[in-house]
């Protein structure tokens, strides 16, 4: 990791060169260069080496689009193959081998009983078009406009104006207060009868889309229970049922798509990153009877990338024939249980959670539950029931550059910029899963010493 003595300084003067001309001449858009000052030029699976010769352990892996890591030989053999034959590299909408390849590939790993009747639509390359391109299937083939989503889902691109937002189950910050079953089925609940209720409000919907596992929204698996109860009450009132599995697809959760962890088959899914296979491709897969658009409904130039279905080709075959998904999730439960145990040293642990290799560490601000204690109403206090601590962002930052310190790369997320992400490859080692830990929890370590007695930062009057 460290800088050898010799070359440091022009080394690190092109970092720091690079860099600074990155502040001057780039968009305030951005977003992950401004908590991860590196400038990449080297990447093989899970490490990225800086232009100044330091060395990471990348838990962000391009935002989850990387299941097998950085440059996987299988994935750099399927380019070179596309580049060697000559073919095009770019042909909007048009059959090509390639295309056919990744098209049977991407068949063969569908859930059963949707496989067989499925349509697939190339879109533009990024998951926010190929949502966008959903939401105009479900819209054509219903007649109708509203779309049902959740507290906390990000689909990309900017709010759609004709959603109505139901509430994600979730056990910490439940939004019913009660958590675990019963929340589920208040959740639930509350869905049915704004659906049901002829005043409620809400016109029926052209659609639902839900993420089977929320990835912005702070790592939060939807539960199967709910996930199967979603799918119910869309089937019985005929409004389809659309899973954004960009961010899960492709093994990430422990099963190839998350939406097998339940069983449910929805009507539509959405797929980009991991698809392909590091460069940009997403697709839907839908019910052949929803196909009822016109030619150029949802149109885009770019939706023949033949190096991007050849990568993405090449990677959903290795993780379907190695089972990636099942490595997934046996190294994600044991990654999950060792986090549980750090927070029995770190009060400012205050959940973690995931599912698969998609995991979340909520960190919160322990004074604060301590106050939150003494507030709570005597009733809730013979109940035994305590809220959860309030959600710290400053400490999370913190733990973020601690671990670029030691260098790991991870990612923040979550309602309030407090849950530390790992998205790692799928082909993540038990010894680089240890490393990644290890530098994790040193991380915390301190970040805690840094800002102890912050207790004014967590919870400002
Ligand atoms: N859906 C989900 C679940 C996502 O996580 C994201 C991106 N984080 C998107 C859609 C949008 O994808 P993109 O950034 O490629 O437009």
């Amino acid at each position: 990791m460290a800088v050898t003595e010799t070359a440091p300084s022009a080394a690190t003067t092109a970092h720091e060169g690079i860099l600074r001309r990155q502040s001057m001449r780039e968009s305030a858009a951005r977003t992950y260069a401004r908590s991860l000052p590196i400038v990449p030029v080297r990447a093989r699976g899970l490490t990225i080496e800086g232009a100044d010769g330091r060395r990471y352990l990348d838990c962000l892996s391009g935002a989850g689009t990387l299941a097998l890591g950085h440059n996987h030989p299988v994935v750099l053999e399927a380019i070179r193959k596309v580049i060697d034959s000559g073919a095009p590299l770019h042909v909007p909408d048009l059959a090509t081998p390639v295309k056919d390849a990744f098209t049977t590939e991407l068949f063969e790993t569908l859930p059963r009983g949707f496989a067989d009747q499925a349509r697939v639509q190339f879109c533009g390359p990024t998951g926010t078009d190929a949502v966008e391109a959903a939401l105009t299937l479900v819209r054509t083939a219903t007649g109708r406009s509203g779309i049902l989503t959740f507290t906390g889902a990000d689909h990309g691109g900017a709010p759609d104006a004709r959603v109505t937002r139901l509430p994600y189950p979730q056990d910490y910050r439940c939004p019913f207060g009660v958590g675990g079953a019963r929340g589920l089925e208040l959740a639930g609940n509350w869905t049915e009868s704004l659906l049901d209720d002829p005043r409620s409000g809400v016109a029926p919907p052209a659609g639902m889309i839900l993420e089977p596992v929320q990835g912005e929204g702070g790592v939060i698996p939807g539960p199967d229970s709910w996930m199967r109860r979603m799918r119910k009450i869309t089937a019985d009132r005929s409004i389809p049922l659309i899973a954004d599995e960009v961010q899960t697809g492709v093994g990430r959760t422990g099963a190839f798509w998350a939406v097998e962890h339940s069983g449910i088959v929805p009507d539509v899914m959405v797929m980009s990153k991991a698809i392909g296979g590091s460069l940009p491709l997403a697709v839907i897969v839908y019910r052949s009877d929803l196909d009822c658009g016109e030619p150029g409904a949802h149109g885009g130039t770019f939706r023949g990338n033949q190096l991007a279905m050849a990568a993405g080709a090449a990677t959903l075959a290795h993780v379907r024939e190695n089972r990636l998904a099942e490595r997934a999730a046996d190294l994600g439960a044991r990654m999950i249980g060792r986090l549980r145990g750090l927070a029995a040293d770190h009060p400012a642990i205050g959940d973690v959670r995931g599912r698969g290799l998609m995991i979340g560490v909520e960190l919160v601000c322990p004074e604060a539950a301590e106050a939150a204690e003494t507030a709570i109403a005597a009733d809730d206090r013979e109940t035994g029931a305590v809220g959860p601590s309030a959600a710290d962002p400053v400490l999370a930052a913190a733990v973020q550059r601690e671990c670029l310190a030691r260098g790991l790369i991870v990612e923040l997320g979550g309602r309030h910029a407090s849950v530390v992400r790992l998205l790692p490859p799928l082909t993540l080692t038990d010894e680089q899963a240890e490393a990644v830990l290890d530098r994790l929890a040193d991380a915390l370590s301190a970040a805690e010493r840094a800002i102890h007695g912050r207790h004014e930062t967590c919870h400002p009057h």
